[in-house]
């Protein structure tokens, strides 16, 4: 079973098609918010999506309408992940602005830790500062496309952490340097849909997921079947689930009745 760990499957390249670019395999996708909005939008794909599961953060980019970030939090009873969040220290550069980033994640990770939830993580220029913190939380987390030296990738795996791979990873000699430096028990893939393609430019889709697992594989000397199963057994180590037929149900559960609630309102 192929596993997309971060895609953006409710955004506009998308619209009227889910369903579609979702099926067009057989892959596990997590679908990642960045803000109050997608959030809403990730459960209701979620609820009718037997293979989508939703993630919910607030992403760091963000960080000027951080008054949302308190409502994504009080929506983490829906989640079986917590994303994207993180730290964003290219696009964002004052200084209030980046230290109110670093407080709204050190809420998510609160959070994440009460409720045993995992972390997949987003981070520009903020490696030395997740490195950091992250100890401070006793929280399963992941990095999630994850563009850093090979150095930075092996310091958050001995934090216990994995290094999420994109298909962009077919054209990016620093994103291949880390996956060589990295145990394969400690990766996990992505596409993080519609971004990080293999071609410059394209929208990319969960079943593209396909060629960050060759090129793994690839790397690492091994069989492209090997590497997917091997990935498959890290997420499900990572997201602590035996069964991905008992986690849909577990999520359609709590989410149909939260979306009930919400639209009875
Ligand atoms: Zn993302």
């Amino acid at each position: 079973m192929l596993f997309d760990g971060h895609a953006h499957i409710d955004s506009e390249e998308f619209k009227g098609r889910v369903e579609d670019v979702v099926n067009e395999c057989n892959v596990i996708v997590f679908n990642a918010s960045v803000d109050f909005n997608s959030s809403i939008k990730t459960l209701e794909l979620a609820s009718r999506i037997d293979n989508l599961f939703p993630a919910l953060g607030f992403h760091p980019e963000f960080v000027e309408k951080s008054n949302e970030a308190p409502k994504v939090l009080d929506l983490l009873d829906f989640a079986l992940e917590v994303s994207e969040v993180g730290l964003d220290y290219y696009w964002i550069k004052d200084r209030n602005l980046i230290m109110k980033e670093i407080e709204i994640l050190k809420n998510f990770l609160e959070q994440a830790e009460k409720r045993n939830l995992p972390v997949v993580l987003h981070s520009r220029g903020g490696n030395r500062d997740l490195l950091d913190l992250l100890p401070s939380y006793k929280v399963r987390f992941a990095i999630h496309a994850f563009e850093g030296s090979a150095k930075h990738a092996r310091a958050f795996v001995d934090l216990g952490g994995y290094i999420s791979v994109p298909p962009i990873l077919v054209r990016d000699k620093v994103r291949a340097e880390a996956v060589k430096a990295v145990d394969l028990a400690y990766l996990l893939t992505e596409t993080d849909s519609p971004f990080m393609g293999s071609e410059k430019g394209e929208i990319n889709r969960p079943c593209n997921v396909i060629k960050a697992i060759q090129k793994i594989a690839e790397i690492k000397g091994m069989k492209t079947e090997d590497v997917e199963a091997e990935i498959e057994k890290n997420a499900r180590r990572f997201l602590n689930v035996s069964d991905w037929f008992e986690l849909r149900e577990k999520k359609r559960e709590k989410i149909e009745n939260y979306l009930y609630t919400r639209r009875s309102d």
